[in-house]
């Protein structure tokens, strides 16, 4: 089995922890998605928090 990290990711606006998920461990980069703030009430760009 892959080991997998489980991650939270941050709205890079305000910093609220919006979601979580896993990634691979192997992955060296750094999720960064568009997702729903609820915060900002709107989509903000989303990046996995250590
Ligand atoms: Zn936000």
């Amino acid at each position: 089995m892959a080991s997998r990290v489980r991650v939270a990711l941050v709205c890079s606006e305000c910093g609220a922890r919006n979601y979580k998920t896993t990634r691979k461990k192997e992955d060296k980069e750094r999720l960064a998605i568009q997702k729903y703030c609820k915060a900002c009430e709107r989509h903000t760009l989303h990046q996995e928090s250590k």
